[in-house]
């Protein structure tokens, strides 16, 4: 769905395992507002027993809708999937992990995707099908967006990660101390909730329940407490660092490797090791 669809269908059509790609191109779809997309899907979804998306800003923008139009719930982030439509995913910010089964007549999923393995983007030769664009919905309307260009690997993929939380005390302090040692080692730059919500880091940098779900090869938590709604994010990451001056800070419990100390001290005698 977009504006100029051509490449990235081709590109999808590659995927392994892919059978068909159904393109829907508009201008109107330029920036897809959830409104179209929801419609989109909804014309399409007869043909369909499960509309399944990785649990990303995109997906959670449009598929509620889709959920309310073909009314059948959307059951959200799961974790695995077993026969008969049965579905572990966690409730209370991963504290509890519940089986549940749909008897809906169309799945309607977003998965967890750290944790289902990636199709490779090469090898497949998916037919391309062009669908016509509904008409726009109109219901709301594009002004203008902001995107924060960075020329760091992206959150989602990155294979480093290194996360800062409010102990950082200010954008000054978080860009200051952080930066140079991200910078240094090619990771991915990533925050905490708090750290987001006292305005010392972009939205979408936040790891967590309600941010990004990442799972690098190392994960460094830098003045981060490890409540769990932070954890849930980034849990599966292969290693996790966590540089903390409260021995008694939970995120120690998730850590392979604990430091003890004052991060404005540690990151930059860190940096200058490196
Ligand atoms: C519905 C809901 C959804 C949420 N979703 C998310 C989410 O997606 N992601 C997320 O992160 N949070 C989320 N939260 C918030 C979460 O509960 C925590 O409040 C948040 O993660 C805490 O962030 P923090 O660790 O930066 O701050 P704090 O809890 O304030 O912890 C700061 C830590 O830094 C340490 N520290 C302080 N000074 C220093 C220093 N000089 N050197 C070293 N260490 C120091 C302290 O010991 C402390 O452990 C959510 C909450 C709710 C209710």
């Amino acid at each position: 769905m977009g504006k100029n669809t051509e490449k990235v269908a081709e590109e999808a059509a590659k995927i392994k395992k892919i059978n068909s790609v159904i393109r829907v191109d508009g201008a109107h779809l330029e920036h897809l507002l959830a409104e179209d997309a929801a419609k989109i899907i909804e014309n399409l979804s007869e043909s369909y027993k499960v509309i399944l998306a990785a649990h990303s800003w995109f997906s959670r923008n449009f598929l509620p809708r889709v959920g309310a139009l073909l009314n059948v719930s959307l059951i959200t982030d799961v974790l695995k999937i077993e026969k008969n439509n049965i579905y572990t995913r966690a409730i209370y910010a991963g504290n509890v992990y519940a089986k549940i089964q749909s008897k809906d007549h169309i799945q309607l999923l977003t998965i967890h995707t750290s944790l289902f393995e990636p199709c490779s983007r090469d090898g497949g030769d998916a037919k391309i099908i062009i669908n016509d664009a509904p008409p726009a919905m109109n219901l709301t309307t594009w002004k203008s967006e902001k995107i924060n260009k960075s020329d760091r690997p992206a959150l989602i993929d990155a294979k480093v990660v290194i996360s800062g939380g409010r102990s950082l005390g200010s954008e000054e302090n978080f860009n200051k101390v952080l930066s140079p040692l991200v910078d240094k080692i090619g990771a991915a730059l990533g925050a905490t909730r708090a750290a987001v919500d006292a305005g010392y880091a972009p939205n979408e940098i936040q790891v967590g329940q309600t941010g990004v779900v990442v799972a690098p090869d190392l994960y460094i938590a830098v003045g981060v407490s490890g409540a769990n709604q932070h954890i849930y994010g980034m849990k599966d990451s292969r290693v996790v660092v966590a540089i903390n001056n409260d021995p008694d800070a939970t995120i120690f419990q998730f850590a392979d490797y604990g430091l003890v100390a004052d991060l404005f001290e540690a990151i930059p005698e860190i940096n200058n090791l490196i």
